[in-house]
């Protein structure tokens, strides 16, 4: 039995399927038999193909015929005349195959990625794609592939990262486990997006455990049995079933408004990251969107999205959700969140330095470009542009000001957009907190996003387990900043919600009523039972509850308070 953090709840059962990242690197050296090394590389080949057509039949079951024929393109890099004749040359001229094959494919790398047309530089990653896999096989290393798994997978890796999981086999997941990442860390929001049980933070469990070994996750205790009994695996399995049975209970609360005991309505939308996740949360009975975190659009691509990429994905979420509120949020790049074609710098203190808003303001042409994709959507639907990682009144002002070029300049090319569009802002840092009077006065709304305010109102980074103790909503300390945003936003006037994990937290549903939340921005999994807490309060016994727990001065007191009074 290994331990971690309980990051997806839901009890997992399926074989082990580690995937360790492969060291490529090589040393190069002059081969004595310059044929023995080509024909190395022409093995090399034939298995990287045979393995690739494997894949192919795989992806026309799990993800269709379009998307797998996508995959022939490395079939053709592998077996391209000219790539085979230079690498053979290069051998003879004497290198080894790993020098020869890695020089050739950087060059086509290089030819492809510096063409005018589009379809061809997209073809750049297919060649890199072959150079990784050909390597690979010449140095003897395992290339796992999340995009197509076996049925009952558990995924064991050393970090989940959100590029892994844009293209990972969803469906033939029954788990994740990983060594790092805490319960906000991306890993995890992804996670409990697609309903997957995860458990994060396991010390060496891609050491641990093996490839094939029959594993059991059980998310909500964040415990990870590996080759369990069949007494436990039957435990399991009934745990499982009970799991279901709660789901389907939930179930008496879909179509209902989201009302408190006493009848008090609230807005409770989903979090989003790409355009599907807009059907998935619409299935699960979202009144809108709170958050689209438009930088996986960003991750998901191989270049910067351009307008009418981005434009596009907009105009379907908001066409989707049809006049419900659509919140979207700018590029939110840095932290956990790379972007590798920005080229950014590596930082010391990456969740400290050049990210979100900075940056998108350090390269306003660039902004401007998803801000009239914004606007353009706008047209469609009732979307929100909202800022992230504001500090300080300037950022929000400079955003604004854009945003009016945009428009001017949308009039002068005659598109359609929202002239109101609303400007909000994200509360998560402690700066903006402190100033969220002066914010309110210029913003058309607000979303706390917890999770990181958490962080840096604590210093304690949500990624790292080892000050996960110190990563609590329920600290005084946080809990007196979520007050006065709320308080400040309300006094306003304006919408006041929360994006970050909290809001779907059962404990502090109550003290988010008592302080007057006006919004709700929940995963899409957690939206009935997001719904069922709230209808369980009225506003006078969530205000009793919230009065006690403000006179308390620790965080392990307020849980303890908050678990005994959870219905
Ligand atoms: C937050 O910080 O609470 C938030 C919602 O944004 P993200 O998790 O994407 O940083
Ligand atoms: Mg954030």
């Amino acid at each position: 039995m290994l331990e971690g953090v309980n990051a997806s709840d839901g009890i997992g059962i399926g074989v082990a399927r580690v995937a360790v990242e492969p060291d490529l690197s090589f040393t190069p050296h002059k081969p004595e038999d310059a044929e023995a090394e080509k024909a190395r590389y022409a093995a090399a080949v034939e298995k990287f193909v045979e393995q690739t057509n494997a894949q192919i039949e795989r992806m026309k079951v799990t993800v269709g015929e379009e998307s797998a024929e996508i995959m022939t393109a490395h079939i053709e890099f592998a077996e391209d005349d000219g790539i085979k004749d230079m690498v053979n040359s290069s051998i003879d001229a004497g290198m080894c195959a790993e020098q020869a094959v890695s020089e050739a494919y950087d060059t086509y790398y290089t030819m492809f990625a510096n063409m005018e047309d589009e379809i061809f530089r997209e073809r750049a990653a297919d060649v890199a794609d072959v150079k990784t896999g050909l390597l690979a096989d010449l140095l003897g290393k395992e290339v796992v592939d999340l995009s197509t798994l076996p049925e009952n997978s558990i995924v064991v890796v050393h970090e989940l990262t959100p590029s892994m999981t844009a293209d990972i086999d969803k469906d033939n997941v029954a788990g994740i486990v990983t060594e790092t990442g805490g319960r906000t860390s991306h890993s995890a929001i992804i996670a409990r997006a697609l309903e997957i049980p995860a458990v994060l933070s396991v010390a060496d469990v891609t050491t641990l455990v093996k490839t094939g070994d029959m594993v059991v996750v059980d998310g909500a205790n964040g415990k990870v049995v590996v080759r369990p009994t069949d007494d436990e695996l039957q435990t399991y399995r009934a745990q499982a079933r009970q799991y279901a049975e709660e789901k389907a209970a939930l179930e008496a609360y879909r179509g209902k408004p989201t009302v408190t005991a006493d009848g008090d309505q609230v807005l409770l939308v989903a979090n989003i990251g790409n355009p599907d996740d807009a059907n998935v949360a619409a299935e699960h009975d979202c009144e809108g969107v709170g958050l689209f975190r438009s930088e996986f659009l960003f991750m998901d691509a191989k270049e910067l999205p351009s307008e009418d990429e981005q434009f596009s994905a907009y105009q379907k979420v908001a066409l989707r959700m049809k006049d419900k509120p659509v919140i979207i949020r700018t590029l939110d790049v840095g932290g956990d969140k790379e972007i590798p074609y920005l080229n950014l710098q590596k930082e010391e203190n990456p969740f400290m330095g050049y990210r979100a808003v900075r940056y998108c303001l350090n390269n306003p042409e660039q902004y401007k470009v998803q801000l009239t994709a914004l606007l353009r959507a706008s047209a469609f639907g009732d979307i929100k542009i909202m800022v992230p990682l504001v500090t300080n009144l300037d950022e929000i002002r400079q955003v604004k000001e854009l945003v009016e070029e945009c428009k001017a300049d949308l009039d002068a090319r005659g598109v359609a957009y929202n002239e109101n569009i609303e400007v909000g802002t994200m509360i998560e840092t402690p700066a903006a907190s402190l100033i969220a009077d002066d914010l309110a006065a210029e913003c058309d709304f607000f979303s706390i996003g917890t999770n990181d305010l958490i962080g840096y109102t604590m210093c304690a980074d949500r990624g790292n387990d080892r000050v996960g103790y110190l990563y609590e909503v329920y600290q005084p300390a946080v809990l007196r900043s979520l007050k006065r945003i709320i308080t400040e936003g309300n006094k306003a006037g304006i919408m006041v919600g929360m994006c970050g994990e909290a809001a779907a937290d059962p404990l502090l549903i109550p003290v988010l009523i008592s302080f007057g939340l006006g919004e709700f921005s929940v995963s899409a999994p957690s939206i009935l039972r997001t719904r069922r807490i709230i209808s369980e309060w009225t506003k006078e016994e969530a205000d009793a509850l919230t009065e006690k727990v403000m006179s308390l001065k620790t965080a392990a007191e307020v849980k303890a308070a908050l678990q005994a009074a959870a219905r």
